[in-house]
């Protein structure tokens, strides 16, 4: 007979595992559809020194690693798979994995998707990703006391994040590829007051420099058609996020950024079926406020699955 879990959640990251820590713990059947990145966002970073209870910090993929096995101990059953298909028409709910054809049911769903910041694409940037390339100013800035860093991006967050990076780094050099940005003028303002901020222009990044780090960056100015190289230490990338929801666009009611929206707490507008982390949060973005919004989720679920079963 197909079983039916009390929960299913879809997505491995700290929003996703919290919530499976949470359901499980509270006697709710939880299966984890875990996704092909297992372990979300923070496997591919190294050390995280902002999570509460690490003084010391702890590697990305460790701390993943013990918030699984934190799940598994309360019961939480794991899938290392894609959810390619939903169907939230009627209850249970089916989520189809990938390569299998046979649906998983929940009586209630949790989303936590996460979200995935948007890359250059440049030959060596993935390469050197961790190893001074960055898409979180606020995960890595730290890394870069006195060092000559270099920011992409016209947009509010790369205003915020240059002026956070100046915290640390002895220089910050912004690169964009029009001659105005687009960011809130307040930020634009802030920005131009910064004295350790410089700006270059209508300037496109062509590649990323160094063998086993960063050491540079190969520019193009596109109004004079001339190349350059720019010493830095780090290339922080903030050209936008976009949010893991395309599985979910016909049922759930998106905000205008593509960002699930909650109706009711972290309800969607479909009654029994949650969401948390990333996947909702544009602003934040961060594993401790992500794993917070698991355990609302997780809470909510709980509690909404007890209602329907006291009608
Ligand atoms: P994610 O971590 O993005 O996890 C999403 C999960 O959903 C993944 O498991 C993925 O496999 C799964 N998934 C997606 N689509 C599907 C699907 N169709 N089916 C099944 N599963 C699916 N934050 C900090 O607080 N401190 C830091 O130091 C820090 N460093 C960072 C460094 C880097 C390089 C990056 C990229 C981010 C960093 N962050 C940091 C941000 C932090 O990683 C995120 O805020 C956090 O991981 C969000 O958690 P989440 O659970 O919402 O989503
Ligand atoms: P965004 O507003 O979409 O800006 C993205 C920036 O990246 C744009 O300047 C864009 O250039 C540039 N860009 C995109 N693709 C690029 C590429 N391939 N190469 C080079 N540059 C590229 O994204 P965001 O800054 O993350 O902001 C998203 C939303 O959040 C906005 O509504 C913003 O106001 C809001 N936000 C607000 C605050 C705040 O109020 N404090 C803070 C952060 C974010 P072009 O300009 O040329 O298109």
């Amino acid at each position: 007979m197909t079983k039916i879990y009390d929960t299913v959640i879809i997505g491995s990251g700290p929003a996703g595992y919290t919530a499976a820590i949470y359901a499980a713990r509270a006697n709710l059947t939880t299966l984890v559809v875990q996704g092909r990145q297992y372990g979300g966002q923070l496997m591919i970073t190294t050390d995280i020194e902002n999570f509460p209870g690490f003084e010391n910090g702890i590697a990305g993929p460790e701390l993943m690693e013990v918030m699984e096995k934190q799940a598994k101990r309360f019961g939480a059953e794991m899938r290392p798979v894609d959810a390619t298909k939903v169907d939230f028409s009627k209850r249970p709910f089916a989520v189809t994995l990938e390569d299998e054809t046979e649906p998983v049911y929940g009586e209630t769903i949790i989303i936590a998707t996460g979200a995935s910041a948007l890359w250059l694409n440049l030959p060596n940037e993935q390469r050197l990703n961790g190893h001074g390339v960055s898409a979180c100013a606020t995960c890595d800035g730290a890394f870069f006391r006195n060092k000559e860093v270099a920011i992409v991006g016209g947009g509010d967050t790369a205003m915020e994040e240059a002026i956070f990076l100046t915290r640390f780094a002895s220089h910050v050099t912004m690169v964009h590829r029009r001659d105005s940005f687009r960011a809130s003028r307040i930020m634009q303002k802030r920005v131009s007051e910064n004295s350790k901020i410089s700006i270059r222009w209508n300037t496109v990044i062509e590649d990323v420099l160094g063998e086993n780090k960063v050491e540079g960056l190969a520019l193009r100015d596109i109004s004079t058609d001339t190349v350059s190289n720019l010493s830095v230490d780090g290339l922080f990338i903030a050209i936008g996020h976009k949010p893991n929801t395309e599985l979910f666009s016909e049922a759930i009611h998106l905000n205008e950024q593509g960002y699930i929206k909650h109706h009711q707490y972290t309800m969607t507008n479909i009654p029994g079926v949650f969401a948390a982390g990333d996947v909702v949060d544009h602003r934040y973005r961060q594993a401790i406020t992500a794993a917070g919004s698991g355990c609302q989720a997780a809470i909510d679920a709980e509690r909404w699955l007890e209602s329907q079963r006291s009608e």
